[in-house]
């Protein structure tokens, strides 16, 4: 395997790949593994492979660790029989990261980062997350054994608390600018010797590749117009194009797809810079969304993002709470219970199908990022029609047809 180096995503200045601070020591720009130019999907059976094995060509590790996968990854690629033609677009898949091991996209992450962690000899891990980050690499840390720090604000709420501690981490909460903790973190790491795998760090951004390896094969190598991905710090974003690019550039794919960034208007800092044709992100102030999970005001990416979105002939967008609890329920009617910030993707497609921006002839796919039975106080949000009766009356309540039926939104 040739050796890979660290590369300045805005400077290019380049860096060992045994560094783990994030970040450029001049721009303070986010860093990424140098892309890979040949390789090969290893063959074999994924009911019983990994994805770091299947896709071994594509990560920097002289050894994998197979013991310490909770075999995330090689998700279902949904497509439903009628949403395409309800939308006006040619095709519609839906990539269901809600079937990872902890619910989210976030494990495919979880697992390069520690795998880099243990190659580099780390025996302690640690995150800065709100929700899905912080249960994925509990669970990982808990798995494999090494002291797991979680740092979360003071401001989180038991029932998303309790998800993370049963993985028994070192959960603190912490009193403090949230915003700032994530650089912190980085330093308390290097002092401490404990290996910080947030958000966008260089090796989650590698685990996200793998969405797009797998989008590739479940789609016989045939490339969809646009992929559309709920974002936040930008880190997964980031990841599936790389993905997508590395396979062009070893000849597996001829095209790139077309990347959305699609987030919550309550919180759209990648947004807001595109469309006010600024060029550098700058902090949203009391972010709002129903979609938590892509909340951050001031994405560590969101530079990046930018960037490379406008080469790659992509697009942002967001959309409103109601658009996307709208979108929710719809997708549930397809068989996937995604937490709201998933569902951002396809309230982003209609929006986009709106605006014209895409047509009858694009094929689609929509990341749905993580699961809904991580967020239940959004419930609320959606109207419950439930019917009472007494047993004696059941008969005649349904055959009345009183009850009703809504037909027009199926599969
Ligand atoms: C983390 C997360 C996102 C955002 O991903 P980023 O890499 O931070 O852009 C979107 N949806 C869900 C469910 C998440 O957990
Ligand atoms: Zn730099």
């Amino acid at each position: 395997m040739k050796k890979r180096d660290l590369i300045c995503t805005k400077c290019k200045k380049t860096f060992p790949i045994e560094r783990s601070y994030p970040r450029c020591d001049i721009c303070n720009e986010p860093l990424e593994v140098e892309r890979v130019v040949t390789g090969k999907i290893n063959k074999g059976n994924v009911l019983n492979q990994t994805i770091l094995e299947r896709y071994a060509d594509f990560f920097p590790f002289a050894k994998i660790d197979k013991a310490i996968s909770f075999h995330e990854g090689f998700t279902p690629l949904v497509r439903p029989l009628r949403l395409a033609s309800e939308l006006g677009i040619k095709d519609i898949l839906f990539k269901n990261e809600s079937q990872n091991p902890t619910w989210s996209f976030k494990d495919r992450g979880t697992v390069t980062g520690i795998q880099q962690a243990i190659s580099l000899g780390y025996k302690r891990i640690g995150t800065v997350s709100t929700g899905n980050m912080a249960v994925s690499v509990a669970a990982y840390g808990a798995g494999v054994g090494l002291e797991t720090f979680v740092l979360v604000s003071t401001s989180l709420p038991p029932e998303k608390l309790n998800p993370i501690a049963i993985y028994s981490p070192v959960l603190i909460r912490v009193d403090g600018d949230y915003g700032r903790l994530y650089f912190d973190s980085l330093e308390i790491g290097k002092q401490n010797d404990i290996y910080f795998i947030n958000s966008d760090v260089p090796f989650r951004v590698e685990g996200s590749k793998t969405i797009a390896f797998e989008i590739c094969e479940q789609m016989n190598f045939e490339v969809a117009d646009y992929v559309v991905v709920p974002t936040s710090s930008g880190g997964n974003i980031r990841g599936i194009l790389k993905g997508f690019e590395e396979f062009r550039l070893c000849g597996l794919i001829n095209k790139v797809p077309k990347m959305v960034c699609a987030q919550a208007s309550g919180c759209s800092p990648i947004y807001n810079t595109y469309s006010s044709h600024a060029e550098v992100i700058s902090r949203v102030e009391n972010p709002h969304t129903v979609a938590h999970a892509i909340e951050n005001p001031y994405p560590p990416s969101g530079n990046e993002v930018l960037r490379r979105i406008k080469e790659n002939g992509g697009t942002f967008v967001a959309v409103t709470d109601e658009e996307i609890l709208q979108a929710q329920r719809r997708l549930a009617k397809i068989g996937i219970f995604g937490q709201p910030a998933s569902a951002v993707s396809l309230a982003a497609v209609k929006k986009l199908r709106g605006q014209n921006l895409l047509d009858e002839n694009d094929t689609v796919v929509c990341i749905v990022t993580g699961g809904g039975l991580k967020d239940t106080t959004v419930f609320g949000r959606h109207e419950a029609k439930i019917i009472d009766s007494p047993l004696e009356d059941l008969n005649e309540l349904i055959g009345s047809g009183r009850q009703g039926y809504n037909r027009d939104e199926r599969r």
